[in-house]
């Protein structure tokens, strides 16, 4: 059964002709792309479908293919990319999206930049840090986060963005050691000037084992666009800690774990993970290392304050990244060229 090929589908596109496109190519063309790409191997398998690295006029993109019955994925993904202003540095560059037929089933691609060293789950795991790669790579997302959370006010203006479903894999590393947020299938738009929030039609659901305690004990208002954005901050505070465990100060680093290793299973479930955070209110334990490295201290303070129990109290995207911009500036090892990424 291929829904995507039926008419609510092509009445998408259509519409989408006709709709702003604020990255990626003019929608006309998207609808061509997947005849000029080649794909040469996959890089991604999992329930949700695949991604391929591909070629497309001698260069390559990666290409995400959507089973069928991911359908509203697919399109929410696209719907995001296509929003007016969000092309940024620090939030993966999207090409395009295109529906096509693959030995005779209807397949669902979506186009975007490459980084052959992929997720930052995957960078972690076979590198350890610097502490100028920390700064980097903390400060780039923290700049991307800034950039999703902020609404734009203007003719061509931007609403804000909450992404949900934030996490390592979730975020990929360019070849200068920065990152860009990646996967915006469950991402909602919130605009002050319409006043609409916007949360798409998509009945999945984010990644248990970074939802925050909110979520899990289900008190969330999901009416309440800045308590969908406050969940992002609770889980960036986990992917905080991800990248600082793997990083060495007096030689040393931690091996990569995922957070909650030591008290959920591999693939918790809903009630694992309410046990833990809200019940237990337990959180990833802090190296004794980390109080001896100033660095690695204050983002250790940073972190608690992102993934703090009560949402009010954690902090917006824009004062981590100065907090953390304030931490790598008292660093005398630490290249010092942010003006670009720190206004
Ligand atoms: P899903 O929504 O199915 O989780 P993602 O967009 O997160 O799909 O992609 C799945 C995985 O594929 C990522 O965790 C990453 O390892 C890899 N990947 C995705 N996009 C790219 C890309 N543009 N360049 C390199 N690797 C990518
Ligand atoms: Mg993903
Ligand atoms: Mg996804």
């Amino acid at each position: 059964a291929t829904s995507a090929g039926d008419s609510t589908l092509r009445e998408y596109l259509q519409h989408s002709v006709t709709s702003g496109s604020g990255s990626g190519l003019p929608l006309l063309v998207q609808r061509t792309l997947a005849k000029q790409v080649t794909l040469i191997e996959c890089i991604g398998r999992g329930k949700y479908g695949e991604v391929w690295r591909g070629h497309w006029h001698g260069e390559s993109i990666a290409v995400k293919i959507f089973f069928s019955r991911d359908e509203e994925s697919w399109k929410r993904e696209t719907e995001i990319y296509s929003t007016v202003l969000l092309r940024h540095e620090n939030i993966l560059g999207f090409i395009g999206s295109d529906m096509t037929s693959r030995n005779s089933c209807t397949q669902l691609w979506l186009m975007t930049h490459y980084y052959p060293q992929g997720s930052l789950f995957d960078h972690l795991n076979r590198n350890a840090l610097s502490h100028n790669d920390m700064i980097w790579i903390c400060l780039s997302i923290a700049n991307g986060l800034v950039h999703l959370h902020t609404e734009i006010f203007g003719t061509e203006g931007k609403p804000a963005m909450a992404h949900r479903d934030l996490k390592s894999k979730n975020i990929l590393v360019t070849a200068n050691g920065t990152c860009v947020i990646a996967d915006f299938g469950l991402a909602v738009t919130h605009s002050h000037v319409t006043g609409q929030l916007d949360l798409g039609n998509n009945p999945k659901v984010g990644t248990k084992r970074y939802m925050a305690p909110e979520v899990l004990d289900e008190s969330i208002d999901m009416e309440c666009f800045e308590a969908l954005r406050r969940t992002d901050i609770y889980a960036f505070g986990l992917v905080l800690w991800e990248v600082c465990r793997r990083t060495i100060s007096g030689g040393i680093a931690e091996e990569y774990k995922v957070p909650y290793y030591d008290v959920v299973p591999m693939d918790p479930s809903f009630e694992d993970m309410r046990k833990v955070v809200c019940i237990d209110n337990y959180r990833p334990s802090i190296p004794n290392r980390w109080s001896s490295d100033s660095l690695l201290a204050g983002m250790s303070k940073l972190m608690k304050e992102c993934w703090h129990q009560n949402p009010n109290v954690r902090l917006p995207a824009l004062r981590i990244k100065k907090t953390i911009h304030k931490l790598a500036s008292v660093d005398e090892k630490i290249r010092l060229d942010f003006d670009e990424v720190c206004v």
